[in-house]
């Protein structure tokens, strides 16, 4: 914790390291009350020049530095809050630092600390200069060996990174392993684990003939909740063969779930450690996205042993190299197991809900951002999903093969190195032969591009002239911004709802009927030729680029659309587009002092309401599409396209559309509910998943009018479910109606699970999530409650991220706003990481009238007066202000 002056470290002004590490060796003693480091360091100089070594270090007590095995007296080095300096070192030499730390007292869950009694680590981005003093950056690559040495009957396991290679018994009780990574790395990828653990075991035979052991370490009583994690990593280490022809290269590769962990997971070499959210499932304890969920970390963190670990980023301005292209393939991967459509649709949504926000706000950034104070506060949407994005575009522009050339081009030169998003955009150009200059701005400018459309026919000519204008908003730092590259792949529907066959003039013939065009001007026109009758275009098919798009569609347009579009992706979009129409109608009404009026709104309530009729009839085709067609636009997508943001309105309107939806379609509904009940064995295919989510829809929207039986119905539900996707849809649907089987059912759930700490955050987070006008009170009186614990970071998403993320109808009030910034204040001296992130719904308050800026503002100003807080939550809450 530190109130001095926030320091601000740039892009430009990187260097490379001054001095090698050619391997290193940990020796840790871990003890209840203390633990001793100790490192000895093989190094030399690099590239010349005579200065000082300076090491990494925070929070350490130094106990002993030896330099080629001579102690060093006290006035031979420096030491502050940041660092250790030793202004005379030799070109080559040894270097031996003894530290103490004290793990136990560790709540900000960066570096080595204790989770449930276990030792564990968490190293990115910082946190190993937490353990030792050491060159803390990326671009330092090098062998790591590591002894662990601990009290045998409290610390059976002993686990670090690469393979073990010895053991023993010290006698006293306490017994010792050595683990030696063959495989040069930077240290935010060094892992530690030690404790009370059981592991279940399987194999995998990589396309080479190898033998890899595959282990998940858990607490006993969770062993039988492993299966699917293990199964998914099977599927991605094959996955990442025959897609990427990448293969793994340890003896074994190690998971190990706990309970208090910052993130998702980590992908440390050869053992990754997870948030146990990542890897627990049993049908009757995870829901159906917790599976799809845990199968993706799971490939996420496998994929990074290519692309981040054999591979890795120069500096932490390059996050996205290895981030960016991590999702883009665990995305893929999904897509490829699961559903293509389902997948996009469900990615879109969280882009335009979250990163879009994140992208207009005061802490905007490039994917490739210049300048940072607090590294982990650019692990956001921006360098994740629209690194993911960016990368996507790539592989648009040059097409599945052109991608795989690329990417073994990049693994090829680049592996055992540190480098940046150029070299991975270089290996993409030289691969094929193409120029990508123009679109590396998508790295260095921040924003969400905006395209504005509109198409004029020519029947005489039988003509359609497409124009394209993009712009992007300024942001922090970036006023005016220079054109982007930008894919758009289009389509063009015939009054029969057939794709027209797509001839730009000038081209001898048709080709094909879906195609990319590329954007690169600020105003571009394509002209499609031999159209003989006014079409409808198709725009931005997959959602090819990230960006805003407009085109003035009308109702009827958006309408055919929906029925006729080939690309499902921009079927289920002009869903969206329509409903929106609606809902903005309804939102101006509120504001206008009015009340809802449906029908004052033109012929567009009773397009969609037909339209919504013929996809419940629909029977066939791929259920988790319809379950996507019968949900309306998110709360927080509506508000991304609003002017001024009124949640309160928007959640009211949003919940009147779903209302009278829901009462002219009643029998539908119930037909598509009953249609769509369990069918033997649970399991997780899709078709399984889909059968759920239609009925669980169908569910919560028979659940959002006063129609007859349908507490009944709800509690019946989540009594007589055998698995967990059932029983919670029934809850949130009971949570959010005042009646007495609400309390039964809160209370049925939280006796029967107690012991299951991801299920009580479920129970949390549902309360949280409440439309009831009790909500805060709730949660406030939660807070209390045996079941929360504000250290642990799953329990704060559970009850305080759900709640001002996830329930803006409730959260929108000065009683939110500080409760949320007294959590921050909280939360700031255990575990600045988390409280930085949680101030994310505060500083978005431009976005709201002028009463709930002044208000949040306030809130933002009482945290920033405090004498001390840390700089991760000090740079999120004055950029916030500024
Ligand atoms: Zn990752």
């Amino acid at each position: 914790m530190s109130s001095t002056a926030l320091k601000t470290i740039y892009l430009k002004e990187y260097t490379q390291p001054p001095f090698v590490i050619d391997r290193v060796k940990l020796h840790f003693e871990l003890g209840e009350e203390q633990t001793v480091v100790t490192t000895t360091m093989t190094m030399r100089r690099d590239g010349g020049g005579d200065g000082a070594l300076r090491l990494d270090g925070r929070h350490l007590q130094l106990l002993l530095v030896k330099l080629d095995g001579r102690v060093l007296m006290a006035k031979q080095y420096e030491v502050d809050e940041e660092s250790l300096t030793i202004p005379m070192v030799p070109d080559s030499f040894v270097l031996e630092i003894q530290t103490l730390i004290k793990p136990q007292e560790n709540t900000s869950l960066d570096g080595l600390y204790k989770s449930s009694g276990n030792f564990c680590t968490q190293c990115e981005a910082q946190g190993f200069r937490k353990i030792t003093y050491y060159l803390d950056r990326p671009d330092v690559m090098t062998l790591f060996t590591t002894t662990i040495v601990a009290d045998k009957a409290k610390y059976p396991v002993l686990l670090s990174n690469g393979n073990l290679v010895a053991q023993s018994e010290l006698g006293d009780g306490r017994h010792s392993a050595t683990w030696q990574d063959p495989f040069k790395k930077p240290c935010y990828l060094f892992a530690l684990v030690a404790g009370q653990l059981e592991f279940v075991e399987d194999s995998f035979t990589t396309m080479s003939g190898r033998q890899v052991a595959l282990r998940i370490y858990v607490e006993r009583h969770n062993l039988d909740k492993c299966d699917h994690a293990m199964q998914s990593l099977k599927r991605a280490m094959r996955w990442d063969e025959q897609v990427y022809g990448r293969e793994y290269d340890l003896d074994i590769y190690m998971i190990v779930a706990v309970d208090d962990f910052n993130m998702g997971a980590m992908e440390n070499k050869g053992l990754n450690v997870f948030n146990s959210k990542y890897v627990l499932a049993r049908p009757d304890t995870a829901t159906d996205a917790d599976f799809i969920g845990i199968e993706s970390v799971i490939a996420h963190e496998y994929f990074h042993n290519w692309s981040g670990n054999r591979v890795t980023c120069r500096d932490w301005f390059q996050l996205s190299l290895k981030e960016g292209f991590t999702v883009f393939r665990d995305q893929e991967f999904t897509s490829d197991l699961f559903s293509r459509a389902v997948k996009r649709i469900d990615d879109v949504n969280r882009l335009r809900s979250y990163q879009f926000a994140e992208d207009g706000g005061p802490m905007s950034h490039p994917v490739r951002p210049e300048s940072y104070v607090e590294i982990n506060n650019f692990y956001t949407l921006t360098v994740y999903e629209k690194g993911a994005e960016v990368v996507r575009m790539i592989s648009h522009l040059v097409g599945a093969a052109g991608f795989r050339k690329g990417s073994d081009l990049y693994f090829e030169r680049h592996d055992g190195q540190a480098v940046t998003t150029e070299d991975f955009v270089q290996a993409m150009e030289d691969a094929n032969g193409i120029d990508l200059t123009q679109f590396k701005r998508w790295y260095g400018q921040s924003g969400t591009p905006r395209l504005d459309c509109s198409s004029a026919y020519d029947a005489a000519a039988q003509r359609l002239t497409l124009t394209i204008r993009q712009s992007c908003p300024p942001t922090p730092g970036q006023a005016t911004k220079l054109p982007f590259h930008i894919p758009v792949e289009i389509g063009l529907l015939a009054p029969d709802g057939a794709d027209c066959p797509l001839q730009l003039a000038g081209e001898a013939a048709a080709m094909g009927t879906s195609r990319v065009l590329e954007c690169k001007d600020e105003v571009q026109s394509f002209q499609f030729i031999n159209i003989a009758h006014p079409p409808v275009p198709s725009l931005l098919r997959q959602f090819s680029a990230p960006v805003k798009l407009n085109y003035p569609y009308s109702s009827e347009e958006l309408a055919f659309l929906m029925a006729h579009d080939s690309d499902p992706f921009n079927r289920w979009n002009a869903n969206q587009q329509l409903a929106l129409l609606l809902l903005h109608g309804l939102i101006e009404q509120k504001i206008n002092g009015g009340t809802f009026d449906l029908q004052a709104l033109g012929n567009g309530y009773s397009l969609y309401s037909e339209a919504f009729g013929q996809i419940l009839a629909e029977q066939g085709g791929d259920l988790n599409l319809k379950a996507m067609a019968m949900a309306l636009p998110t709360e927080n997508y509506i508000a991304e396209t609003l002017a001024v943001v009124d949640p309160i309105a928007i959640h009211e309107a949003r919940w009147l559309l779903r209302g009278a939806l829901s009462r002219d379609h009643e029998a539908l509904l119930c037909e598509n509910y009953e249609n769509h009940l369990e069918q033997g064995r649970y399991n997780v295919k899709p078709e399984s998943v889909g059968r759920r989510a239609v009925k669980n829809t169908a569910l919560g929207l028979l659940a959002s009018h006063d129609g007859s039986g349908i507490i009944e119905l709800c509690y019946s539900q989540f009594n007589s479910a055998d698995n967990m996707t059932d029983v919670m849809m029934a809850l949130r649907c009971l949570t959010d109606i005042q009646c007495d089987e609400r309390q039964q059912a809160l209370a049925q759930f939280y006796d029967k699970w107690q012991g299951e700490p991801l299920i009580v955050d479920k129970w949390l987070a549902l309360q949280a999530m409440s439309r009831l006008p009790t909500t805060l009170a709730d949660i406030k009186t939660l807070m209390n409650h045996p079941a929360f614990n504000i250290k642990n970071p799953n329990k704060v998403r559970a009850l305080i991220s759900s709640f001002v993320n996830g329930n803006a109808y409730r959260f929108h009030s000065a009683e939110g706003y500080t409760f949320l910034a007294d959590q921050i204040v909280i939360l700031d001296r255990l575990n600045p990481q988390v409280a930085a992130r949680l101030a994310a719904p505060l500083i978005q308050w431009r976005r709201y009238d002028e009463a709930r800026q002044l208000l949040m503002c306030a809130e933002l100003k009482r945290i920033l007066a405090l004498p001390t807080l840390s700089s991760d939550v000090r740079e999120v809450v004055s950029k916030g202000l500024a």
